[in-house]
């Protein structure tokens, strides 16, 4: 077996590695593993020609997980598979230590690591961090949940000169589970609101795995989180070595705001470092999703100009809160990355009046769509509610504003477009997965793009 408190200490020729998922950061992380000597065993269940054919390379099985996976010194598991599946179980009873991926990688670099979680902002959040870096002169290697496996990012380092080299890290909850050792220089966590609650007996749950994260930073980082939120403020505003990020008064922040002005030094001099009206983001979410990069970018060391500028040309990051167009005065936005209520509600909130909101796909589980209604008051003027999760958001809304069920997608984008008016936005913004009509949630945006560019077309 492995100590894995005590990984220095570890040879890892003829280590036995498992790996139980033929994902992207599983077969990266039996790459990693190759390179450093190990024997590696990937584990898969899904036995669809496409794995097939990743999963070649290896040592393998497909279709299930035999006890093959239990000869084995350590266990990788990747961030899709339940903790409660009957494999896992034995590999506990055999004493086999079980890591993540993010743990794994996290072993063979001594480069300085930024990470990220949150339950929403993650992606546009570490994409501007790593914008960041760059603009300081960094070589910074996007990874994680984001871009590149972050084993991937180790080998290339492992494998090539590069030097000054920062790996900045999106982190789901579910690859903070079987961390043990990993220990970022700096790092943050955005918000905590209802997600995953599929995997997750409840939100307290949830809120232990993210919470995780800020236990783990090395004896000389800091911990960034965000004042704003009640979960995070109650747990971490006594962190020692912790910097908040806050729309408010606080005294824990770096940056401070007045209005849309962000400013940081000494009270009493202060200095402008952007105005929010002179970016391309919009709503305020994205506001606290700047301050949370800039305040990870600055606890860093990252100068005051390359913070700057990064925030002043940053775009959105495609299928988030994106704007596609305008067809005879009315705005499309594209934000099919909101798969939960509180990024629906971010979405909602960023705009003013006049707005034809298209919510529905897959339930994430039992969710409360009236949680919605506070945001909607004076914004929403009619809500198209589509796909497996529709009739329940019909009959849950109904009562309050005019809902139109359409079983299929791009009906309800059809309905949209007939009942929109001069002055109107039409926002896809739909608090839940996409998996009933599309593979993922970027197909559902470019659904929505292309219904676009037709009725442009037509126009
Ligand atoms: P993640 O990677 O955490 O899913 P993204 O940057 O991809 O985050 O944004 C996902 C969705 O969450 C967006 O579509 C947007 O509507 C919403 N969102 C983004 N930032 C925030 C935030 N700080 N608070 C609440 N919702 C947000």
């Amino acid at each position: 077996m492995i100590d894995i408190n005590n990984i220095s200490q570890n040879s890892w020729a003829n280590t036995k590695i498992s790996i139980l998922g033929a994902g992207k950061s599983g077969i990266a992380a039996g790459t990693l593993g190759t390179h450093i000597g190990a024997e590696i065993f990937i584990s898969e269940g899904s036995n669809s020609p496409e794995i097939i054919e990743k999963i070649s390379n290896f040592n393998h099985e497909v279709g299930g997980h035999s006890n093959a996976v239990l000869d084995a010194d350590i266990l990788i598991k990747s961030p899709g598979i339940p903790n409660d599946v009957p494999i896992i179980k034995d590999c506990e009873s055999q004493n086999i230590p079980i890591v993540s991926e993010i743990e794994f990688a996290s072993w063979f670099t001594s480069s300085p690591i930024l990470a990220l979680t949150g339950s929403n902002g993650k992606t546009t959040t570490v994409n501007l961090l790593h914008e960041m870096c760059i603009s300081d002169g960094r070589t910074s290697l996007l990874g994680g949940n984001v871009g590149m496996p972050f084993s991937e990012n180790v080998l290339w380092e492992l494998t090539s000169n590069i030097n000054n080299s920062v790996h900045v890290l999106e982190l789901s909850s579910f690859q903070l589970e079987h961390i043990n050792t990993f220990s970022p220089t700096i790092a943050g966590i955005l918000n905590i609101s209802a997600d995953h609650l599929d995997r997750y007996a409840d939100i307290n749950a949830y809120a232990t795995e993210k919470l995780k994260l800020a236990a783990q930073i090395d004896k000389s980082g800091w911990l960034v989180f965000n004042a704003d939120d009640p979960i995070l403020a109650e747990s971490l505003m006594n962190t020692t070595r912790s910097v908040a990020f806050s729309l408010k008064q606080n005294e824990k922040c770096h940056f401070k705001l007045n209005a849309t002005k962000v400013f940081s030094g000494e009270a009493g001099n202060p200095d402008i470092l952007f105005n929010f009206e002179d970016t391309k983001l919009k709503g305020f979410h994205n506001l606290q999703n700047i301050l949370a990069a800039a305040t990870m970018a600055h606890s860093f060391g990252i100068s005051r100009q390359a913070i700057h500028n990064s925030i002043i040309n940053f775009t959105p990051i495609p299928h988030r809160l994106e704007w596609v167009g305008n067809i005879n005065n009315v705005d499309y936005f594209n934000d099919s990355k909101a798969t939960n209520i509180a990024a629906a509600i971010a979405a909602i909130e960023s705009f003013d009046d006049n707005l034809i909101l298209i919510l529905g796909g897959k339930d994430k589980g039992s969710t409360d769509f009236n949680q919605l209604i506070p945001s909607m008051e004076n914004r929403v003027k009619s809500i198209m509610a589509y796909g497996e999760a529709g009739i329940e958001i019909k009959n849950q809304l109904n009562e309050y504003l005019s809902v139109t069920y359409c079983e299929k997608f791009e009906d309800a984008l059809m309905s949209a477009n007939v009942q929109s008016k001069t002055g109107d936005t039409i926002l896809l913004s739909p608090a839940c997965a996409s998996f009933d009509q599309f593979s993922n949630y970027e197909e559902r945006g470019n659904k929505f793009v292309e219904f676009f560019t037709k009725l442009e077309l037509a126009n």
